[in-house]
C-alpha cells in the first residue's frame, strides 16, 4: 500500500542544539569512548541517585539488561514466567539465558500478571516472573510481590516502555528484584541504543555487572573466572543518557499532555473507556492506550488496520503478533505443557485486550494537529462499527 501514512508510532526522537553540543564537549572531555569511560561512571551513579537504587549498570540494549539480569538469576532449564502480551525481545533474552519461557495472563488492571494463571502454569522449576509494563502502564503490585516472595520467585522487571512511570511512589522497575530498561530511540530516554539495569542487590549487580563486562571480576584479578560478553554502554551514549535523564520529566509531561489529547477527544464517544485508572498511579504517557466497550473477536486489530488504510500507523498494526504464542520461535513452549491449546481459554484477560485495544502514538514528533487529524478519522470509523 503507497499511502501517506500522516501520523507513525515509530519515529526519530528529537534532539535539540543543547544535546549535541553536550555530546560533542562529552566526546572531547573523555578520557576514553568506551564503555571504562568515567563518563559511564557519572551516567551510571546518576541513574542509581534518579530512581533511588543501590545499583546502577550501563548496557548497550534492553534486550541485554534482560539477558544479563536473567543469568545472574537462572541456570539453562529453569522456568521463567513471562507474560502472553510481551514483544519479542523479552522471550528471545529468556531463550538465550537457557531459560524455558512458561506463558501467563494479565490480571484485570493494566498489565500486573494475574496471580491464578501464575499459579497455574507454573513448575517447581520456575524461578523467575518477568514482569513487562507494556506501553508504559503497571505491570507490579503488592500481591505480586506477596506471591513471589512465597514460592521463592526472582521478580525481573522489564521496564523498556515504564520508563518514568510512578507506581504508588515508586518508579516502576524499582520495585521487584531488578529492573531492566531500554534506551532506544524509541523509549522515553534515548541513546539511540541501550540499556540500564536497576537493583538494591549487591551480589545481583556485582554478577550482572561482570556478565556485562566479559566477566571482569575485581576481586579475582580480572578475566577468564566468570562467563559473560560485552554489553558495555560505549561514552557519548553515556553522554546522551545524562542529557536524556536531566529531561526525562519533561518529556514525561509532554507525552501525558498528547495522551489526554487523545482521551479527551475520544472518550467523548460511546463505544470507548480509558484503559487504566488509579489514582495511585502516574503514568509515564508512553502512550495512550483506549479500549472498545462489547468488542467481539479481532475487533482491535480490524479498527487497526482500517486505519492504517486511512494514514495511521499504530502499534497494534505494527506488531502483527499479539500473543507471543503466535511467534513460530515460541510455540513450542505453548504447545507443551498444562495449556488447553485454545488461547482464548487460556489467555482470558490478554485476550479481551487483544479484542479491545486501542494504542495511540505521544511521542515527540506526533503534534496536536496530527492528533485532531487522527480523531476525525477514529469517530467516524467507530461511528460506523455501530451498537
Ligand atoms: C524496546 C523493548 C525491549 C528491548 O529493548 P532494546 O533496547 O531494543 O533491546 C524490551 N522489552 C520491551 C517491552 C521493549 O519495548
Amino acid at each position: 500500500m503507497n499511502r501517506e501514512i500522516f501520523l507513525s508510532c515509530q519515529f526519530k526522537a528529537h534532539r535539540d542544539e543543547a544535546e549535541l553540543e553536550g555530546l560533542i564537549q562529552a566526546i572531547r572531555a573523555s578520557n576514553s569512548l568506551s564503555g571504562d569511560s568515567t563518563v559511564v561512571a557519572e551516567y551510571e551513579a546518576r541513574l542509581a541517585s534518579h530512581f533511588g537504587t543501590r545499583h546502577a549498570i550501563a548496557v548497550s540494549s534492553g534486550t541485554a539488561a534482560i539477558h544479563a539480569a536473567l543469568e545472574a538469576c537462572i541456570t539453562p532449564g529453569n522456568e521463567v514466567l513471562v507474560p502472553v502480551i510481551a514483544v519479542p525481545m523479552t522471550v528471545n533474552a529468556v531463550l538465550q539465558a537457557g531459560g524455558k519461557p512458561v506463558f501467563y495472563d494479565r490480571g484485570e488492571r493494566g498489565f500486573i500478571p494475574c496471580l491464578d494463571s501464575l499459579e497455574r502454569y507454573r513448575s517447581d522449576r520456575a524461578r523467575v516472573v518477568l514482569t513487562v509494563s507494556m506501553w508504559g502502564y503497571p505491570a507490579i503490585d503488592e500481591a505480586l510481590l506477596e506471591f513471589a516472595r512465597h514460592h521463592h520467585l526472582v521478580i525481573i522487571e522489564d521496564t523498556a516502555q515504564g520508563l518514568g512511570t510512578v507506581n504508588r511512589q515508586r518508579f516502576e522497575g524499582t520495585i521487584g528484584d531488578i529492573g531492566c530498561f531500554s534506551t532506544h530511540e524509541f523509549k522515553l530516554m534515548s541513546t539511540g541504543e541501550g540499556g540500564f539495569v536497576l537493583t538494591n542487590h549487591e551480589e545481583v549487580a556485582t554478577r550482572i555487572r561482570s556478565f556485562s563486562r566479559i566477566g571482569f571480576d575485581a576481586k579475582r584479578g580480572g578475566f577468564g573466572h566468570r562467563p559473560g560478553i560485552n554489553y558495555k554502554l560505549s561514552s557519548p551514549q553515556a553522554a546522551l543518557g545524562l542529557y536524556q535523564l536531566a529531561n526525562l520529566a519533561a518529556k514525561v509531561t509532554q507525552r501525558n499532555g498528547k495522551m489526554d489529547r487523545w482521551r479527551q477527544a475520544l472518550l467523548a464517544h460511546p463505544r470507548v473507556r480509558d484503559f487504566f485508572d488509579a489514582p495511585d498511579v502516574a503514568l509515564n504517557g508512553y502512550s495512550a492506550v483506549l479500549t472498545l466497550v462489547d468488542a467481539e473477536p479481532g475487533l482491535a486489530r480490524r479498527l487497526a488496520e482500517t486505519l492504517y488504510g486511512r494514514g495511521i500507523l499504530t502499534d497494534i498494526h505494527r506488531y502483527k503478533q499479539s500473543y507471543m504464542t503466535d511467534f513460530p520461535l515460541y510455540q513450542p513452549f505453548y504447545q507443551q505443557g498444562p495449556y488447553t491449546g485454545d488461547k482464548r481459554r487460556d489467555f482470558p484477560n490478554a485476550t479481551r485486550f487483544i479484542d479491545s485495544a486501542v494504542v495511540l502514538p505521544t511521542h515527540d514528533s506526533v503534534t496536536p494537529e496530527q492528533i485532531d487529524r487522527a480523531v476525525l478519522i477514529i469517530l467516524e470509523e467507530l461511528d460506523s462499527l455501530g451498537g
